[in-house]
């Protein structure tokens, strides 16, 4: 008898026809006395068209993220009664829980939640009753007892977390894609499968863009030691195991993937007087409102006027709320000016390896300036590298990059 946790994505529940499909893969893959948890995302576009709708009635949606969070969730919780009816069609008993009735408690930030804890009650007595339990991923309740959605892919998280809170033998992410890749295998033809990957790793391809994964979900994996198994929906192929340690990939990898995110804006608030306190000023006020902020780069001083720029990058998604913020700091300090740049990407490339493998940066620069692109702003971690590029660039970006690294 194993307990194991199925995710499927949009895409492989995105029709009636889709969901009895997974149904009937799920029941044909689950052993009489198997325990069977599927989480499910909404159906193909539908979280897009419920984000369409917001900007029909508001041009700030997310200014109103507590009523964007009650839409939101709704897209889950059709897929999860009709799967049910699915499974019950096939003879099979199931049945349906939304994030509340699956025990999601998260923390309080509307459309940016984080799973807290997770009371899994009503989860176990139905899968002792016999029942495949199918529960909608993205969603927990908050302190107030509203929904809160857990981020764009936030249904991996909601995966990996349950499998960790169940202690389940296997947690399975099921999607368009048969693995996870050294690059997004839409835009790099020739990118290379994975056996597997370490979470360390993962985090940070998922962390700079590759939407395969929510970043929360391989930590989640990670901190519960729940090996995660990507694979595709549509074939039976083995897919890519995302672990602690390599245990069956032979090669000591230098760099283990190229990812891009087009989420990016860059923010230059110009003339920031050059004194103690000012970066904190700015982005405690930042943090203060949840915002993320990514690469940050401060000028040197222009000696004659005593002032600095500073350069920084946020979501898209949080332009609306950011340019109000920095408006008011702006006014304050009597800065320059702000400029707003959302016509930029961000390239990285990522792997342990290159800790104690020097050159690696250089090799990077190097492929974008064989391919003409211009690098307007650089971060590094320990294992990864990133430059901020034009939009427009970003696959030309990705291609050379990838086939500096990954020769054929
Ligand atoms: P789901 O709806 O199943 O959650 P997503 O669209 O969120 O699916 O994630 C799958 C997509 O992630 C793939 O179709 C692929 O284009 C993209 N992707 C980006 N980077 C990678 C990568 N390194 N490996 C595999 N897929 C990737
Ligand atoms: N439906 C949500 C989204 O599109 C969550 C998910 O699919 O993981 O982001
Ligand atoms: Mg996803």
């Amino acid at each position: 008898m194993s307990l194991i946790v199925k995710k499927f994505g949009g895409s492989s529940v995105a029709t009636p026809e889709k969901i009895m499909a997974v149904a009937k893969r799920v029941l044909a893959e689950k052993a009489a006395d198997d325990k069977v948890v599927v989480v499910v995302s909404a159906m193909g576009d539908t979280t897009d068209e419920l984000i369409a709708l917001a900007k029909g009635v508001s041009d700030n949606p997310y200014g109103n993220a507590r009523e964007m969070d009650r839409l939101l969730s709704t897209g889950e919780q059709v897929t999860i009664a009709l799967l049910a009816m699915a499974f019950n069609k096939l003879g099979q008993q199931a049945i349906s829980f939304t994030g509340l009735q699956a025990g999601f408690k998260a923390s309080t930030a509307h459309t940016k939640g984080k799973i807290l804890n997770i009371n899994p009650k009503r989860v176990l007595t139905e899968l002792e009753k016999g029942k495949i339990v199918v529960v909608a991923g993205f969603q927990g309740i908050n302190a107030d007892g509203d929904v809160v959605t857990l981020g764009r892919g936030g249904s991996d998280t909601s995966a990996v977390a349950l499998a960790g809170a169940l202690k389940a033998d296997a947690c399975e992410i099921f999607t368009d894609v048969d693995g996870i890749y050294s690059a997004d295998p839409r835009i790099v033809k020739n990118a290379k499968k994975m056996k597997e990957i370490t979470y360390n790793e993962m985090l940070e391809l998922a962390r700079l863009g590759a939407g395969v994964m929510q970043p929360r979900s391989v930590e989640m994996g990670k901190r519960y030691g729940i090996p995660i198994h990507v694979r595709s929906t549509f074939t039976e192929t083995t897919g890519t195991f995302i672990r602690e340690e390599y245990t069956v990939e032979e090669k000591e990898f230098i760099i283990r993937g190229v990812t891009h995110d087009d989420n990016v804006t860059k923010i230059a608030i110009l003339g920031v007087p050059d004194q103690p306190g000012i970066a904190y000023k700015i982005f405690s006020a930042l943090a203060k409102a949840n915002i993320d902020v990514d690469m940050i780069v401060q000028s040197i001083r222009n000696s004659d006027q005593n002032v600095i720029d500073m350069v920084f990058t946020v979501t898209k998604t949080d332009l609306h709320q950011v340019k109000a913020i920095i408006d008011d700091i702006g006014k304050e300090m009597e800065t320059l000016g702000v400029i707003v740049d959302d016509n930029v990407a961000k390239v990285s490339a990522v792997g342990a390896g290159m800790l104690g493998n020097p050159g690696i940066a250089a090799n990077m620069f190097g492929a974008l300036a064989k391919a003409g692109i211009n690098i307007e702003v650089i971060s590094t971690s320990e294992i990864s590298i990133s430059c901020l590029i034009q939009a427009d660039k970003v696959t030309e970006a990705v291609n050379a990059i990838h086939q500096c690294f990954f020769k054929d």
